[in-house]
């Protein structure tokens, strides 16, 4: 039916109720993606995190996605703010701007004292308030920083010792020839992480012995699934925030053979430990606060 044929009263009414269903659905869908992310649902699609699955599957923008994650960020630690939202006490915006700020506050009485001190205050109210609170001031980020491409773009001022050391390495490297200037922050970050990855698994050290029947995953067995799999997840080739996971658990396989160690990110660790013991075990341990 064409809206031109609705009287003004109705067409008004009828706006009003398209907005309560709105608001309705948008409550039920902060609740429903809270539930993914306790059963890391988002694992199954091979998506990595909850913020690629939405990008995904639900047609949301970068900042759509951010800000929904982020407020349900804020009802899974404050259950009141759910009834806050629905009495229009505060938005969601409100609530996207404090989630990073309550998930790390142990207290339920500052967690609720912050949700009434940001009720009937606007973004930027809010925001200077989590900067009052944490004695930050949250850096004016770039709209887009993160590309869906996966690159990522920075800003960067470099001070001091800094500035003189990525001086010298422009001179030696930049200015030789052998990398672009652009380039070589990026060499510079591949070489620390590298070395730091080599620290984290211990490879390179001097007790690199196969050992194939002991819950520690020798170096040798990490060194060949790094290859394996490419330094990525092996579930959703994440590259981020990676662990060495005994498919068959080591308390029953009794190995830790190539075959039986893969990696996984955190998150798709996290899914298959729960589909291995049980959504109730792993809450004690991967959805506290
Ligand atoms: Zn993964």
């Amino acid at each position: 039916m064409s809206l031109r044929n609705l009287s003004d009263q109705r067409l008004i009414e009828d706006t009003k109720m398209w907005n309560e269903k709105e608001e309705l659905c948008t409550r039920q869908f902060l609740r429903h993606i809270n539930e993914v992310n306790r059963r890391r649902l988002f694992c199954d699609d091979k998506t990595g995190s909850l913020f690629k699955y939405i990008r995904k599957n639900f047609n949301k923008s970068d900042s759509e996605t951010s800000r929904r994650i982020l407020a349900a960020k804020t009802l899974r630690h404050v259950p009141s703010a759910d009834k806050a939202l629905a009495n229009k006490q505060v938005t969601l915006t409100n609530l996207a701007e404090v989630g990073s700020l309550v998930g790390d506050i142990k207290s339920n009485k500052k967690k609720n004292e912050i949700l009434e001190k940001i009720k009937g205050k606007t973004q930027t109210q809010t925001r200077e308030l989590v900067e009052e609170i944490t004695g930050k001031k949250r850096a004016t980020r770039s709209k887009s920083l993160c590309h869906s491409d996966g690159s990522i773009r920075i800003h960067l001022t470099l001070k001091g010792q800094t500035a003189n050391d990525y001086q010298f390495l422009k001179e030696q490297l930049s200015n030789k020839g052998i990398y672009k200037p652009e380039e070589l922050i990026g060499h510079t970050i591949n070489l620390v992480a590298e070395s730091i990855r080599k620290k984290i698994m211990g490879i390179g050290s001097r007790k690199t012995k196969v050992m194939t029947n002991s819950r520690t995953i020798s170096a040798a067995i990490k060194k060949a699934v790094i290859t394996r799999s490419g330094n990525k997840c092996e579930n959703c080739r994440s590259k981020y925030n990676l662990h060495f996971d005994h498919i068959i658990p080591y308390s029953i396989s009794k190995s830790s053979t190539i075959g039986n160690v893969r990696q996984l990110c955190s998150n798709c660790n996290a899914r298959a430990a729960i589909m291995a013991l049980s959504q109730e075990k792993m809450d004690l341990y991967i959805n506290q606060g």
